[in-house]
């Protein structure tokens, strides 16, 4: 290309991954300077940023000595007079202005003494302007400082674009959007939008150009992840569990606990359905904390056993795991079905005998932690898997349990972490999803308040009259990322503290904390759960799935560290009993905005859905938990907040498509069908379809 040397290529290469003119045209302009208007000089003011003028030049001269020394010159339209100066190639600017020429000088607005000046503006003379035909948006591009100092600024890649565009024709870029969706959602084609987000003539044309192309993103990638889930639906072998018998029927009509919610019953519903049509279920299973996703596995894994196969549930840690196993026995004691936990410390002469039951089938429910998808783990005829709290495993974890046998077993994966819509759509595409969205009934709301560290007093009076009465209490430290050393003397100091509120022998305390050997930790935690200890000092490790329904009052210690959805998984710990529950937000007084609208959001709604879409709008969906590898932040220019709309219109012509022509196959798609083959982008389950 005209302007690139074999330095300058290198530079782009190594600097900005520009290899080609395809990967230049994709490398979108940050921001455009405004040169679509003449301000005149009057109706400058401060306010202003860049102002572009018109006028004659009335004088220039060189002032000032040494460091000071500057070109001045004044710019004069009918309205006024604007200065003009500069500090560096002083001789080659004189050499090039004349006074008494008009010209249409562009930059950066200062005011001095209440003048308005312009320093290192640019400057044309007015005829060569015309010609040029300046009057549009400049675009600039972001670049390295090695590349700026190699005088290749934003402003000069611009000049490649412009170069690009000589040689670039309309033929070489080809639709990728099949003609009628584009007419029916009014965009424009794939070479104007290239062109437009580069050099639009007015703000209106940008606008066009980057609607177009954020729909295209998003498009592709709901027609990526539809084509998946139609493959699987269409060809994948499942296990085919034809009937619900008795294990079923007899749990449901002689053992439940407590009656069903509408939504429960819904999810288990749609579960039944997918695991009697003989493809193999996919399924994400959303609840809120405490919405009785745990009863809605076991149910499942019921019908596994009904239909001759094993089932196993997965949780991230041992505590969750024992916690599972022992409400599983209890249930399911009377039924004679024989359950069985492997976890990381299960002793290895009882981890013989259980390996040999499940490989023998003799063990028809495993309930562990990472320590199932290990190679010696067989199972005899392995049906269904449930992952709780898939979020805290990778989407590879979740990948071995289907090697487990040699159907794929079905998948039911469950999180209490609420997905917003627009993040499931993009993040799971590929699963087909169940939300439970009602409490059990008989909840008390959780009241939630902010209060700073000067009432702490008053705070760990409430505290100790809440414990006389018989209630339970967590105290949640932050854990610091940059230092375990630090998070564990934090933890220490936060401990020795609340020990100096809460003396023995009136209170007894617990504490967990993510140094501490796993036995250790299993006796805190029981003797919590047991209540033999009322209060509970720990770290995030008790932010998953815990349930201790006494415990009503949850304070969490220097509130401003934490995330949205981890405050909100953390105060799902309380209100699960019929008790009156309370979660209070500890904070120092100056806390940053961002922190201060997280605490003010926790405070209004217990809504995870709510408190999630704030969450996905405050920190971007590429630091939302468990998506980062996901593929939902790959969209260069949507963003799947704030471009929620255009998502859901992305979503209904890709389905659309996909139920006219599955497999792509009509002539009027075939330029679509070319680009999805050459368009390589990674998905995580590219390699699973
Ligand atoms: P999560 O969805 O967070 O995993 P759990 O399954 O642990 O929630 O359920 C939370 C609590 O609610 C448990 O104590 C459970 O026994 C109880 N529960 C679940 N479903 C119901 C229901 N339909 N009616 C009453 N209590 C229920
Ligand atoms: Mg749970």
């Amino acid at each position: 290309m005209k302007g690139v040397g074999p330095m300058r290529a290198d530079m782009l290469k190594k600097e900005l991954q520009i290899f080609t003119f395809e990967d230049l045209l994709f490398y979108f302009p940050f921001k455009h300077l405004d040169k679509t208007q003449i301000h005149t000089i009057a109706t400058i003011t401060p306010a202003m940023d860049f102002v572009q003028v018109r006028g004659r030049l009335i004088s220039m001269e060189v002032v000032g000595e040494k460091r000071g020394r500057r070109l001045v010159a004044h710019l004069r339209d009918a309205s006024g007079i604007i200065e003009l100066t500069w500090f560096q190639g002083i001789n080659w600017v004189q050499k090039m202005l004349l006074v008494g020429n008009d010209y249409v000088a562009f930059g950066r607005l200062s005011f001095f003494l209440g003048k308005p000046q312009l320093s290192h503006p640019e400057i044309e003379s007015l005829k060569e302007s015309n010609e040029s035909g300046k009057n549009f948006l400049e675009p600039i591009y972001s670049v390295t400082e090695k590349l700026k100092a190699r005088g290749l600024n934003g402003r000069a890649l611009g000049k490649l674009m412009y170069q690009l565009f000589l040689v670039l024709e309309e033929k070489e870029i080809t639709e990728n959007i099949p003609l009628n969706i584009l007419q029916h959602q009014g965009m424009c084609s794939r070479w104007n939008a290239l062109r437009q987000i580069h050099f639009p003539k007015n703000h209106l044309q940008y606008e066009e150009a980057l609607i177009r192309l954020k729909f295209e993103e998003l498009f592709i990638s709901q027609l990526r992840w539809g084509m998946m889930r139609s493959a699987r639906h269409r060809y994948s072998r499942g296990i085919l569990f034809s009937k619900v018998a008795t294990h079923f029927n007899d749990f449901f009509h002689q053992h439940l606990p407590f009656p069903l919610t509408g939504a429960q019953k819904r999810v288990l519903k749609e579960i039944r359905q997918d695991m009697g049509s003989g493809i193999q279920m996919n399924r994400l299973l959303q609840g809120d904390v405490g919405s009785g996703k745990t009863i809605v596995a076991l149910m499942t894994m019921l019908i596994a056993l009904d239909n001759g196969c094993q089932a196993c549930i997965m949780a991230p840690t041992e505590i969750l795991a024992g916690q599972h196993f022992e409400q599983f026995s209890k249930l399911l004691n009377p039924l004679n079905i024989s359950v069985a936990l492997l976890t990381g410390s299960t002793k290895s002469a009882d981890r013989k005998s259980i390996l040999k039951g499940i490989e023998d089938g003799s063990i028809q429910i495993v309930v562990g932690t990472h320590a199932l998808i290990e190679d010696v783990v067989k199972f005899k005829n392995l049906g269904l898997a449930v992952v709780d709290e898939q979020h805290k495993f990778g989407v590879a974890q979740r990948a071995k349990l289907w090697k487990k046998n040699t159907v794929p077993p079905h998948m039911l994966v469950m999180t209490a972490t609420p997905i917003p819509r627009t993040l499931a759509m993009t993040a799971y595409g590929d699963l087909d999803y169940s939300v439970i969205d009602e409490l059990p009934p008989g909840r008390t709301p959780i009241t939630t308040v902010h209060r700073l560290d000067d009432a702490r007093p008053q705070v760990m009076d409430f505290i100790k009259a809440e414990i006389l009465k018989g209630r339970q209490v967590y105290f949640i430290f932050p854990l610091i990322e940059e230092s375990e050393k630090l998070q564990y003397e934090d933890l220490m100091r936060g401990f020795e503290n609340v020990k100096a509120w809460f003396p023995e022998p009136t209170f007894w305390i617990s504490m967990v904390h993510g140094r501490m050997p796993s036995d250790q930790k299993e006796i805190n935690m029981q003797r919590f759960v047991k209540g033999e200890t009322q209060i509970m000092v720990s770290t995030t490790v008790i932010e998953v799935g815990v349930n201790v329904p006494n415990a009503s009052v949850m304070i969490i210690e220097s509130a401003e560290k934490f995330g949205l959805s981890q405050l909100h998984q953390l105060r799902g710990r309380v209100g699960r009993g019929s008790e009156k529950s309370f979660c209070i937000l500890l904070t120092s007084n100056g806390i940053g905005k961002d922190a201060k609208e997280r605490i003010s959001i926790m405070c209004q709604t217990t809504d995870g859905f709510k408190i999630a879409e704030k969450d996905l709008e405050l920190r971007g969906p590429g630091d939302i938990q468990g998506t980062r590898q996901s593929g939902a932040m790959n969209f260069k220019l949507a963003d799947i907040s704030a471009d929620r709309g255009l998502l859901e219109q992305a979503k209904l012509s890709a389905d659309r498509l996909l139920k006219s022509d599955p497999d792509i196959k009509k002539p009027e798609h075939g330029a679509l069908k070319a680009f999805l083959q050459t368009d390589n982008a990674d998905t995580p389950w590219g390699k699973i379809s």
